[in-house]
């Protein structure tokens, strides 16, 4: 049996995975749930799940969920605050640890998952674009077992030789890694319709269903330039052995093509559930409650190159992967300021990659050499994007 603690549990991710740990009450048991403010689908899910902790990361939320606990009989300790999310994942009876937080927020819980030599499997893709190579000594040094959960680094890890281990990949023969991206909603949108696209719109994705600041990076495309920057850390490659590659049916999650003119791919619905099992269940197969696939009704695979004038953000993420740490790190929390100010109306949709594209412009080369050094500039990039949002508004 292995014990799992959700982060972010409440999440597009979260509830995915515990439909996906539902099916296998022989296998797994929740350990630990973590919610930031959805205190009453977070005692939901501890009346299902009965795990022994819950964990409420905004503080000014805690004693609505101790009282919804308390009233329903809950038995598990209810913790508040983001410290909490620390004990939960290194306790010793912790196997594995979904790392599910949106943002920033979620680099110091997945690190001390990674440096307790947990499983971790990673959907945080902004923990490790933000800190790419301390997290993955981290994970070198620990032994912790790193599998990703985004379903393109996810497709490319079952398309790597059985040998991969993170950044070796490349004695493997390997030509490029094609990252796929659907496009998002805006992919066929008059360039001149962008400025005026709202939220709801920016939402709507044609082919998956996540959370908003995803949703809105898949719209931008800055989603694939995180992504861009996840795979090189993760499978230790260049930005430029990486190419972005527009599949609008979103079946194929990636491939990987090799020196001998070999591609791999890996197929399925677009269902979060696939990597999740995957992930789990690793290095065995284990279901997944997702519809297979139907090759009788399949037509149409297209492909196409990224246009930047349309996804900007997209350019913006591969410059900053060729710059450095430090640029990767500026964009991941400009973006972050910038998403949040168009959901709240407070900018249009195309100002995203305008402030994206200020910040980096004027952010200097340094060296981040700790994760202390990695917090303490990303929100002084925080603080950078938001005087710039001030004086734009
Ligand atoms: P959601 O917005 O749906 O969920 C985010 C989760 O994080 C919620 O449980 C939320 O709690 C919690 N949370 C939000 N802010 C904080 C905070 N400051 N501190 C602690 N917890 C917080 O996001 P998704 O599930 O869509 O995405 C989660 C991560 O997975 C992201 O990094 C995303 O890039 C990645 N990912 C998601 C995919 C998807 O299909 N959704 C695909 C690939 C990667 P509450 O609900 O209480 O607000
Ligand atoms: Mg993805």
């Amino acid at each position: 049996m292995q014990k799992i603690t959700v982060l972010g549990a409440t999440g597009s991710i979260g509830l995915n995975t515990l439909d996906v740990v539902a099916c296998h009450a022989d296998k797994y048991q929740v350990f630990a749930l973590t919610c930031h403010r959805q205190v009453e689908t977070l005692i939901r899910q501890a009346i299902i799940h009965q795990p022994e902790y819950l964990v409420i990361t905004d503080p000014d939320y805690y004693s609505q969920g101790k009282e919804l606990a308390r009233q329903a009989n809950v038995t598990a300790e209810v913790l508040a605050g983001s410290d909490a999310l620390i004990h939960i994942v290194e306790h010793a009876d912790v196997d594995c640890v979904m790392a599910a937080i949106v943002g920033a927020a979620g680099l110091l819980p997945t690190l001390s998952a990674v440096k307790a030599g947990k499983k971790v499997l990673l959907a945080n893709k902004e923990s490790l674009v933000m800190s790419g190579s301390l997290f993955i000594q981290e994970v070198h040094k620990s032994g912790a077992l790193l599998l990703p959960i985004d379903s393109e680094h996810n497709a490319i890890f079952q398309c790597l030789p059985a040998t991969y281990l993170y950044g070796q990949a490349q004695s493997s023969g390997i030509d490029k890694i094609l990252l796929t991206g659907s496009g998002g909603p805006f992919l066929n949108t008059p360039i001149s319709e962008l400025a005026s696209k709202t939220p709801q719109q920016a939402c709507a994705h044609p082919n998956w269903d996540m959370g908003r600041k995803i949703s809105v990076d898949s719209a931008t495309m800055m989603n694939k330039g995180l992504e861009l920057i996840e795979a090189c850390w993760l499978f230790g490659l260049l930005p430029q052995q990486i190419e972005v590659v527009i599949h609008p049916q979103s079946v194929i999650h990636s491939m990987v093509q090799y020196n001998d003119g070999s591609v791999l791919a890996q197929l399925g619905n677009p269902d979060m559930r696939t990597p999740i099992a995957h992930a789990l269940g690793y290095p065995e197969r284990i279901d997944s409650g997702v519809n297979k696939l139907d090759f009788s009704n399949m037509r149409n695979f297209s492909f196409e190159q990224p246009d930047f004038k349309r996804f900007p953000n997209l350019r913006l993420a591969i410059e900053a992967a060729n710059q450095g740490q430090y640029a990767s790190t500026a964009l991941n929390a400009a973006n972050e300021v910038a998403v949040e100010a168009f959901l709240q109306g407070r900018i249009s949709f195309t100002d995203i990659a305008r402030l994206n594209n200020d910040v980096l412009q004027r952010t200097s080369s340094l060296s981040l050499d700790s994760i202390d050094a990695v917090i303490e500039f990303d929100q002084q990039i925080r603080d950078q994007a938001q005087h710039y949002l001030q004086g734009a508004a």
